[in-house]
């Protein structure tokens, strides 16, 4: 269902099945020409939600150009199947670069291999492949994104929006700002409730130390009305931008102190110990496609730490093991 935030904006509600995120916020800004900020999975459920409620707004897709937020499938995966000729799909270089390299099966090799080093079993790897959204869901292939950068404004429907590069949850990820209005499009950048997931990416040596500088960036932002991703936004931005750091911290403490207990254990042994809020007794049933993401989650802080000097990491056979320096 269609939520009218102001004139000429709108939130899409999109539901995510089956995934602990549970809906994707799309917002449409409405004029001359609109622009629809990011868009679901490339799956039914999404595709269904998105058409219906875009029917709803009476929406001409010829004169609908997109922005995404960043790669990831949940935002990124009906931007082909909604372009129209002549229209744009906006996203960062670093992102849209991903974009088609998400679907090169090479590159999920060497994830997978990655995997396995970083504790994964032979038969749980196997089991990712084709069932892991981050492989599937995606965009079809488009050669045509329209690359935009840090402070590059778009103009719709009465709104400047300027874009703040804040990479860390994905390489490069893009807030929009409207200074007038003061109103944030935080993407997964600032999310209320759930806190982003912030995952090692091959070719990025720290990306939470990167996600807390982009924190930093955004924290004092006179933004009065928060548009984030997913769920609803709770109190302000810089309530919420201390809470995510000090998350953080704590999670980097409890890592240094589970290494320190156990030294040589892997990634994946690490994430097991780590608190996770989800819905899972114990490590062990945890949905796997859980377990990849919080194995990221615990690489991005065992990055930061080993990149500062706490940790140092060898590889004993296949297993990439951590110690305290
Ligand atoms: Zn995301």
């Amino acid at each position: 269902m269609t939520e009218r935030l102001n004139e000429n904006l709108w939130r899409l509600d999109i539901p995510l099945v089956g995934n602990p995120l549970k809906n994707l916020n799309s917002y449409l800004i409405t004029g001359d020409r609109n622009l629809l900020i990011d868009t679901g999975f490339n799956e039914p459920a999404c595709r269904e939600a998105m058409l219906q409620q875009l029917e709803e707004l009476h929406v001409d897709l010829n004169r609908t150009d997109i922005f995404l937020t960043h790669v990831h499938h949940d935002h990124s995966g009906l931007s082909t199947f909604l372009h129209r000729p002549g229209c744009q799909i906006y996203i960062s270089e670093k992102d849209g670069t991903l974009l088609p390299a998400i679907r090169n099966d090479e590159l999920w090799k060497k994830r997978y291999r990655r995997c396995i080093s970083n504790g994964f079993s032979e038969t749980e790897t196997r089991a990712l492949w084709g069932t892991n959204p981050a492989q599937t869901r995606g965009p079809e292939p488009f050669d045509h994104y329209h690359f935009v950068k840090d402070g590059d404004r778009l103009d719709y429907g009465g709104y400047s929006l300027q874009c703040i590069f804040t990479p860390g949850h994905t390489p490069g990820h893009m807030c929009l700002y409207e200074k007038e209005k003061k109103y944030f499009f935080t993407g997964d950048h600032v999310l209320f409730r759930i806190t982003p997931n912030i995952c090692d990416w091959l070719g990025v040596e720290d990306s939470l130390g990167d996600y807390l500088v982009s924190l930093d960036k955004i924290r004092d932002l006179p933004a009065e009305r928060l548009f984030p991703g997913h769920r609803v936004p709770l109190g302000t931005l810089r309530d919420r931008v201390d809470f995510l750091k000090e998350h953080h911290r704590k999670r980097l403490q409890g890592v240094m102190e589970i290494v320190e207990a156990h030294p040589g254990l892997t990634p994946y042994e690490i994430a097991g110990r780590m608190q996770w809020k989800i819905k899972a007794r114990n490590w062990e049933e945890f949905p796997l496609v859980q377990k990849y993401f919080a194995t990221g989650e615990a690489k991005a802080h065992l990055d930061y730490l080993t990149v500062r000097g706490h940790l140092t990491h060898r590889l004993k056979g296949i297993r990439n093991e951590y110690f305290i320096l």
